[in-house]
């Protein structure tokens, strides 16, 4: 499976790797390997990565707390003290090193490093009153992300997960129920094309 990475910062990324939380959830991070290709697949992090069991626990339990985290900010209630305990104790590693080089930025470190960045990242944008969390509005997608948009409108975490499937999925239904009201003798609808979304 795809990763996404749209929610706009490496924690809430993370925390989307289970999908559909509240109804079936899918885990799209099964095993140390598929950590692994996580990390090379997100820009910000360094491009080789080698997992082990433990360091996989404690990024899938760094996942948790994150999402735990940030849905507690979506909901506008207090954070969840076990994980916020589990979010500083990881921030308090070594971080990856940076260099730059003709070739641009090159980000180098270990897993332990990996999850102290993700860590870091993640406080910096839950601790930042401006920074705006919303939960993806498609019905069964728990992603949440940061807005940046201008006057935050944006509505799904991303168009090509969430945005184009609600609109395609609206578009059928009106077509569908135009069908029935023709069949029903109206006759005169104009059609409808994707164009007018
Ligand atoms: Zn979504």
């Amino acid at each position: 499976m795809d990763f996404a990475f749209v929610s706009g910062n490496p924690a809430l990324d993370l925390a989307g790797t289970v999908l559909s939380r509240r109804d079936e959830p899918i885990d799209v991070l099964a095993a140390p390997a598929d950590l692994e290709r996580w990390v090379v697949e997100c820009d910000e992090l360094p491009d080789r990565v080698t997992a082990d069991v433990p360091t996989f626990e404690s990024a899938l339990s760094l996942r948790e707390a994150t999402y735990r985290l940030a849905l507690d900010r979506v909901l506008d209630r207090p954070f969840d003290p076990a994980s916020l305990e589990i979010i500083n104790d990881t921030a308090a590693g070594p971080v990856p090193t940076i260099k730059l080089s003709d070739t641009g930025l090159h980000t180098s470190g270990d897993l332990r490093a990996v999850l102290s960045q993700i860590a870091r990242s993640g406080i910096a944008v839950l601790a930042d009153p401006h920074a705006c969390l919303k939960e993806c509005g498609r019905t069964g997608c728990t992603r949440i992300y940061l807005d940046r948009s201008r006057g935050a409108r944006r509505t799904w975490c991303g168009m090509d997960e969430c945005g184009n499937r609600v609109k395609a999925a609206a578009y059928r239904a009106r077509r569908r129920a135009e069908t029935t009201a023709e069949g029903h003798g109206s006759g005169t609808q104009t059609p409808v094309t994707p164009a007018e979304w």
